[in-house]
This record gives structure tokens, C-alpha cells and sequence, in this order.
């Protein structure tokens, strides 16, 4: 009886404990494992998947090796301060001012790096050439006239972002849409946006197939834009 009780408790905490993690959205940039370190997660998807418009080498490299680098620099940095490895990358964003004066600027960058990424792979897919519809393309209609229009100017500010950094298309608290850039790893999450879509415009992210043209990686990324993903983060 004893023995069966323990069985009884067993499953009914691994179910709580289950339940407990299950993340609500696929870019939670959540560290499933509390109070443990942060770990790289897997792209949802193959390094080729991408292709022919983003390379396999560069989905390996920019994932395994770049992504990494932030996930181990993020703990690094966290040493210290270790009840910060049960937050989210996200709640550390969302809430700088609360972060320890000496590894804020760190926590900026490489918790940054680690939320951006694992954005930036939740909007592209393997099934390529989608287009927007439903209540999205309704909000890109009214806000930039027209969805050829928004990508032009989306394009145009991918272009001119100086040096590494970001491209976004976010919505305020009153569900308005803009396109914004950030420098370096800054998340559009700590002012206060929600992300929709994310273009990462370092050279990392283009450099072996693309050099210096980073034009022709925007032209050809529009292909494997998640338009189905970039549908519900506005709707939530
Ligand atoms: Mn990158």
C-alpha cells in the first residue's frame, strides 16, 4: 500500500512538474531546466532546411557556434548572481532596472543574443514562400499602405543599419505597428514592444554566402519568412 502510494505521488508530481514547463509559445527563450544554466535549444528545424537561400554551413555556424557563445557567456555572467539562472531570458529583458549594476550591460548583450536568435528562427520555416494573411497583412495594409510597400521599407531598413544589429517589425501596447532597428544585441522586448518579425543583419548571419552584399541575403530571406509564426505573435 505504501509502495503504491509513493507510485500515486510520484506521477502526479512529474505530471505537475510536466505542466509546469510546458512553454506557451515557440520563441519562449525559456530555461527549461529551472535553476540550472542556460542551454543552447535546438533549431526547430534542419541546417538546410533554409535553403538555397540561407546556406546549411551558415545555420550550423551561426546556431552551434554564434548562439552558443551567447548562451555560455550569459552563464558566465550570471555566476555570480545564481538565482538569476531560474528567470527567462525574457524576464531579464523585460525588467533591466532590476538587474545587478556590474553584469547588466552583459546580460543586455548576451541574454539579448540568446532571446534574438531564438526569435529569429521561430519566423523563418522550411516551408517556404509563404505571404501573411488574416489579421496581420490587415495591420500591414492599414499601417504601410500596402505589403509591397512594407517590405520595401523593412528592406530599406535592414539596409541602412549601420554596422551589427537588427531589423524588426513590432507592435506597441496598442497592438500599432513599426519597423525599428537595434544596434548590436538589444531586444525591442526591453522597450517595451512585442517582436513580430526579426531579420538579423550582423555579418555572421550572411557572410560565407553572401559577403559583402547584404542585399541579396535580404531579397532572398523574404522566401523563408514564418508569415504563419509572425501571424500569431501579433495576435497574442
Ligand atoms: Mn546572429
Amino acid at each position: 500500500m505504501k509502495k503504491l502510494y509513493a507510485i500515486l505521488l510520484a506521477s502526479a508530481l512529474s505530471i505537475i512538474s510536466f505542466v509546469g514547463i510546458l512553454p506557451t509559445t515557440i520563441a519562449t527563450s525559456n530555461n527549461l531546466n529551472k535553476n540550472s544554466k542556460f542551454v543552447l535549444i535546438p533549431l526547430p528545424y534542419s541546417y538546410d532546411a533554409l535553403e538555397p537561400y540561407i546556406d546549411k554551413q551558415t545555420m550550423e555556424i551561426h546556431h552551434d557556434k554564434h548562439e552558443q557563445a551567447y548562451v555560455d557567456n550569459l552563464n558566465k555572467a550570471l555566476t555570480n548572481y545564481p538565482e538569476l539562472y531560474s528567470k527567462t531570458t525574457e524576464q531579464m529583458l523585460k525588467n533591466l532596472d532590476t538587474l545587478p549594476t556590474d553584469i547588466k550591460q552583459s546580460v543586455i548583450n548576451n541574454a539579448g543574443g540568446v532571446y534574438n536568435h531564438e526569435f529569429f528562427w521561430s519566423v523563418m520555416s522550411p516551408k517556404h514562400n509563404q505571404e501573411p494573411s488574416g489579421n496581420l497583412l490587415k495591420a500591414i495594409n492599414s499601417t504601410f499602405g500596402s505589403f509591397d510597400n512594407f517590405k520595401k521599407l523593412f528592406t530599406e531598413a535592414a539596409l541602412s543599419r549601420f554596422g551589427s544589429g537588427w531589423v524588426w517589425l513590432v507592435k506597441d501596447s496598442n497592438n500599432k505597428l513599426s519597423i525599428i532597428t537595434t544596434a548590436n544585441q538589444d531586444s525591442p522586448i526591453s522597450l517595451g514592444y512585442t517582436p513580430i518579425l526579426a531579420l538579423d543583419v550582423w555579418e555572421h548571419a550572411y557572410y560565407l554566402k553572401y559577403q559583402n552584399k547584404r542585399i541579396d541575403y535580404i531579397n532572398n530571406w523574404w522566401n523563408v519568412v514564418n508569415w504563419n509564426q509572425a501571424e500569431s505573435y501579433f495576435n497574442r
